[in-house]
This record gives C-alpha cells, sequence and structure tokens, in this order.
C-alpha cells in the first residue's frame, strides 16, 4: 500500500494490523515532501531523525496507543520543545519553546508523529498565507494560487499528501477557510473543547486548536486525541469527553433537522458555491431529513465585530514581544523606549502592526464604549441568534468561502477584501459553536470548494454524524490534486 494515499484512520489500522511499519510510513512521508514541498512550502522545518526514532519505538513496541505510527503535521503557533516555534514571524524567528502545546502533547500520547511544523500567516493573522514573514505557500491544486489561511501550510500538508493529518488554529476562520480552498475536512471544535496551552495567542476569546484531514471519521479520531480538560488552561471543559470516534461509527443519526439561513445564501457566491450548497440540502432531503428555514438576523455584523474583538485581544497578546522577555531584539538602541519601538518595528510584519494599532484604537479611553464595548454587545446578540436556531434544528448547512482559492497577489493590497473571506466563518468563533468544512467538488477550472455544517455547543458528536451524512452519499473527498508522484 502506498500509506500516503490513505485515510489516517485506514494507516493507523495497517500499522496496527502490521501491513506496512511506522518506519516505512514516516520515511514515505518525508519523501514525499522532500520531493513537492520545495514546490508547495507547507513546511517551515520537518523532524526527520525524531520522526524516524519515533517510528522506530512504535514497531518495536515501545510507543502505542489509538494513533500508534500516524505522522501529523502541526501548525507553527504550536508549541513545541523540540524544533522552533516562529509563528511565521520575524520576532519569534528561532524561538524554542520551553514547553510542548497540551494538544499536541496529547496527540503524541496517543501514538502520533510530529512530522514538523507548517506554514501560516504571522500570528495567525490573514486569510491566503501571504503574510508569512517566511513566504507563502502554494495550493496544491494551483500553485499560482493562495492555500487560505491562516492555517494554509497546514491545509496544503494534507491536500499534498505530505500527512495524513494536521492541526491548525481557528481564530476566525483559519481551519474552515484553507480546509475549503484545499479540499481537505477542517474542523474548529467547541471554544473550550480543546486546551489552548501552548498555543501562542492571538485573540484567547475567540481560537480554537482543530483538525485537518480527508475524512470525518478522521476528524472524529484526531478530536478524541486532542479534546479534553486541561487544568493549564481555565477555559477548557471540565466534562467528560463523549467518543467521537465511536459515536460516528454509530452511524446516522434520526429525526435530523437542517439548518439553512437567508444571511448565508448571497447572489455574490461564486455559482459553483451556491450549487455546491443546493446539491448538500438534496443529500440531506434524501436521508429523510427535515429541512428548516432559521433566522440569523445579526450576521452582518460578525465581520465588524470580529475586527473589533480581534485586534483589541491581539494587542493586548502581543505586548509581550517587546524585545526584552524573548524574540527578536534591535541592536544599538538609543534607549529603552527605543529599544522597544525599534524591536517592534523591526520584528512584526504590516499585517501585525495594522491589527496591533486597531485593536489599541478600539480600546483606548475615549473609544472603549464606542467600539469594544459595542461590539461585545453585538457578539452576544449573534450568540443570541444561533441559540434560538439550534432550537428548530440540529445543524446548519451553509457556504465555508465566498468563492475558490483566488491568485496569489490578488488581494494583498486590499486588506479589507482579505477580511472579507472570513464572512461565513467568524460568527462560529465569535459565538463558540463548533463548524466543520467539508470538500464538496470542483469547479469548472478545477479548483476545490466546500459546504460547511455549524452544530450546537459541545455537540461535536452530533456534528461530524450528520456531515458523515453528506460525505457518504458523495465522493467529494476522494479528489485529489495531481502533483505528480
Ligand atoms: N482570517 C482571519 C483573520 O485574519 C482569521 C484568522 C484566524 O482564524 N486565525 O483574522
Amino acid at each position: 500500500m502506498n500509506p500516503c494515499s490513505t485515510t489516517l484512520t485506514q494507516l493507523r489500522d495497517a500499522i496496527a494490523k502490521g501491513e506496512i511499519s511506522a518506519v516505512q510510513t514516516a520515511q514515505a512521508y518525508l519523501d514525499r515532501i522532500a520531493l513537492h514541498d520545495p514546490t508547495i512550502h507547507a513546511f517551515h522545518e520537518t523532524y526527520n531523525e525524531r520522526t524516524l526514532e519515533r517510528a522506530q519505538q512504535v514497531d518495536d513496541g515501545k510507543i502505542t496507543g489509538p494513533l500508534a505510527g500516524v505522522p501529523i503535521a502541526i501548525k507553527d503557533n504550536l508549541c513545541t520543545t523540540f524544533g522552533r516555534t516562529t509563528c511565521s514571524s520575524k520576532i519569534l524567528d528561532n524561538f524554542q519553546a520551553p514547553y510542548t502545546a497540551t494538544a499536541v502533547a496529547k496527540l503524541e500520547a496517543a501514538g502520533a508523529i510530529v512530522l514538523g511544523k507548517t506554514n501560516m500567516d504571522e500570528f495567525a493573522m490573514g486569510s491566503s498565507t501571504e503574510n508569512s514573514a517566511r513566504g507563502m505557500t502554494a495550493n496544491p491544486w494551483d500553485t499560482t494560487r493562495v492555500p487560505g489561511g491562516s492555517s494554509g501550510g497546514s491545509a496544503a500538508a494534507v491536500a499534498a499528501d505530505f500527512a495524513p493529518g494536521a492541526l491548525g488554529s481557528d481564530t476566525g476562520g483559519s481551519i474552515r477557510q484553507p480546509a475549503a480552498l484545499c479540499g481537505v475536512v477542517g474542523m474548529k471544535p467547541t471554544y473550550g473543547r480543546i486546551s489552548r496551552y501552548g498555543l501562542v495567542a492571538f485573540a484567547s476569546s475567540l481560537d480554537q486548536i482543530g483538525p485537518f484531514c480527508r475524512s470525518v471519521e478522521d476528524a472524529a479520531l484526531l478530536l478524541d486525541a486532542i479534546t479534553g480538560h486541561d487544568p493549564l488552561d481555565s477555559t477548557s471543559l471540565n466534562e467528560p469527553v463523549p467518543e467521537h470516534y465511536k459515536t460516528v461509527r454509530q452511524g446516522t443519526p434520526k429525526n435530523l433537522r437542517i439548518g439553512l439561513a437567508k444571511q448565508y445564501m448571497s447572489d455574490a457566491n461564486d455559482p459553483a458555491l451556491t450549487k455546491a450548497v443546493e446539491q448538500a440540502i438534496e443529500v440531506y432531503k434524501q436521508a429523510g431529513a427535515e429541512i428548516v428555514e432559521v433566522d440569523l438576523p445579526h450576521t452582518e455584523y460578525g465581520i465588524a465585530v470580529y475586527y473589533v474583538v480581534a485586534t483589541a485581544e491581539a494587542s493586548s497578546n502581543l505586548a509581550r514581544y517587546d524585545g526584552i522577555h524573548y524574540g527578536h531584539r534591535t541592536e544599538n538602541p538609543d534607549d529603552l523606549v527605543d529599544l522597544y519601538a525599534a524591536s517592534r518595528a523591526e520584528g512584526f510584519g504590516e499585517e501585525v502592526k495594522r491589527r496591533i494599532m486597531l485593536g489599541t484604537y478600539v480600546l483606548c479611553s475615549g473609544y472603549y464604549d464606542a467600539y469594544y464595548l459595542r461590539a461585545l454587545k453585538v457578539r452576544r446578540l449573534i450568540k443570541n441568534d444561533f441559540e434560538q436556531a439550534f432550537e428548530q434544528c440540529d445543524a446548519i448547512l451553509c457556504p465555508t468561502t465566498t468563492g475558490p482559492a483566488f491568485k496569489a497577489g490578488d488581494k494583498t493590497d486590499d486588506p479589507l477584501a482579505m477580511y472579507l473571506n472570513d464572512v461565513y466563518t467568524v460568527n462560529a468563533n465569535l459565538s463558540g459553536i463548533p463548524g466543520i468544512s467539508l470538500p464538496a467538488g470542483l469547479t469548472d477550472e478545477g479548483l476545490p470548494v466546500a459546504v460547511q455544517l455549524f452544530g450546537s455547543w459541545f455537540d461535536e458528536a452530533r456534528l461530524l454524524q450528520i456531515a458523515q451524512v453528506y460525505e457518504t452519499a458523495t465522493s467529494h473527498q476522494h479528489h485529489r490534486p495531481t502533483m505528480g508522484n
């Protein structure tokens, strides 16, 4: 078997049965990365020696667990004691974290092997991975196009078969949007479902770690590995964890109600997306689901609210990069103030600076009530919309993006156009609900499109079951980009 062209679950089973060794698997992925990643640049670095060592330990029976021997790519904002954690920023160039993120530690405790760190927009701010200080990532379906962002490297790694699964973070869409543009499954769990300990903070009330993979079943398997309460993150839910994988294997939920909101259907969407959503509606009807209209009247304020709340939190979180504690420090400053100012001016990229300025502005005393406080109030209304909607349905179906992957460079001069990429994703973060993006076929040009499903708070198990109904009825997840072998 070719370990690079299976799903994560199939690979896990093949290794467990001894059909392929963990070392053969690791070597096959490392070889594929060495061959194709110079074109894609999904990874900043891979840990070849460590990967092969751990794979050998799996083969020797010293490492066991539900993910034994499965290689995983992780986003470069997840701290690891091995390698560097740079957030694709100059300010963290050469940063070596003193601890490992809980989600990553849990993955490895389940037997998985961290292959390497993936490219991202600097500090996860962006929708195309073009804001990386370390070069962009190409979309494996068309290398002149962006992979989406900010977790573009993780999405591209799974799409290019460099890893059967990856972790990313989603603050306003950064897992679901790149998953959609790269034709893979991407899930943002409920806020609080997964520990954020060791995830470099962008906007702490919105950030959530989640999986990229090739099937819904894979997402469930990864979720089981990383979920759970962590005393090191007080926002992680302290309740027994449902068994997502087992639930998904049990099959289809009965009496399904799928919600549709007119606020997510726009004539401005690419026709391929409208068609994808229509087809998904058909799939659910065929499966016996009831289709219900839900109203999410505050949807249109999502982008404005998000770019107030997220920048406010970012301006506070990024204050720690001062040139003294850690990270880049300027040479020969005139005095202490100059040291702070010059280190930050040299270390941060343009978009990060823009966000820090916006965030500082909305928090300053004269504007706090008019912007930040007001945004929090509207955020509450957006959450209320979903609370009401989920009284009428089990999941809400909508597009993930307004169109397929755009050309590199197309939106770099227009921050607002870039921000508008998130119209269909940010409200899940603002309200905390889980969302999953699923491959939904290709445009005439051969670019992936996706549909998105929202679930109610902490209802991932049912959301995954509902997603699987669509996946089983279609064959979209089997489309792969042709990149040579
Ligand atoms: N594209 C959004 C932003 O730039 C979302 C980023 C994210 O989810 N990390 O803020």
